[in-house]
């Protein structure tokens, strides 16, 4: 039987797009949320080799910081024609001055290093998401999601955030870009959890399942 999460959480990410997603998804559960940037605790180096594990050392270091239970989100893009590439290094393909458009132009540079055609199913790509709860004393759940999908070029869209202009899940006209969010996070998804659309909100609602309860 998961541990249920009650009161309050750190959301353990500094990233502000996943950060506003997060406190989204988390709204309908009555927890109440604040930030790892807003307690200006510091980004804890990533050195796992799944998003579970970076998900984990992210979690952990905000509940030990705290005393706090610790919601972390790790999360990355990956591109079938290029073995998965950017994966769990979605992030650093973006640079140090966190340019989105440049980490979205490597992925179009890659794909077309390597002769890739522009078609749906030569650019088959799926976003993942790996959530991790993590309590002070060192207990941990951890709940993943997945979208699958295609990039495409040119990106498309203003909303959303990081690689979302380029990435147009199966069955959608529209890129994550072009979305609000409800409709990237799935409309209805808390009351019907095969209605959640993103990776994150595909994570979420199996943390829904297992660790919240509805407020
Ligand atoms: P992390 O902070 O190491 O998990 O990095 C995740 C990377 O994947 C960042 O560059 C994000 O912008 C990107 N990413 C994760 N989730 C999404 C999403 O929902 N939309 C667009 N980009 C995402």
């Amino acid at each position: 039987m998961p541990r249920q999460l009650t009161g309050k959480v750190v959301i353990a990410t500094h990233n502000a797009g996943k950060l506003r997603e997060m406190q989204e998804l988390l709204a309908p559960f009555g927890v109440e949320a604040v930030s790892a940037g807003d307690l200006g605790l510091p980004s804890p180096d990533e050195t796992g080799h799944m998003f579970a594990e970076n998900a984990a050392i992210k979690a952990h270091a905000a509940a030990k910081a705290t005393g706090l239970p610790a919601l972390s989100d790790d999360s990355g893009l990956c591109v079938e024609a290029l073995d998965g590439a950017p994966g769990l290094f979605t992030a650093d393909w973006v640079g140090p001055n966190k340019d989105f458009m440049a980490g979205m132009s490597r992925v179009e540079r890659e794909l077309r290093k390597r002769h890739v055609p522009d078609d749906p199913a030569s650019r088959r790509a799926h976003f993942v998401s790996a959530l991790v709860i993590a309590w002070p004393d060192g207990h941990e759940e951890l709940y993943e999601g997945r979208v699958h999908g295609q990039v495409i070029w040119p990106p498309r869209g203003e909303k959303g955030f990081g690689y979302d202009p380029m990435f147009q899940p199966e069955g959608f006209d529209e890129t994550f870009g072009e979305m609000p969010s409800e409709t990237k996070h799935g409309v209805d998804w808390v009351k019907d959890g095969a209605k959640a659309l993103s990776h994150r909100a595909r994570a979420f609602v199996k943390l829904a399942e297992g660790s919240l309860k509805r407020a």
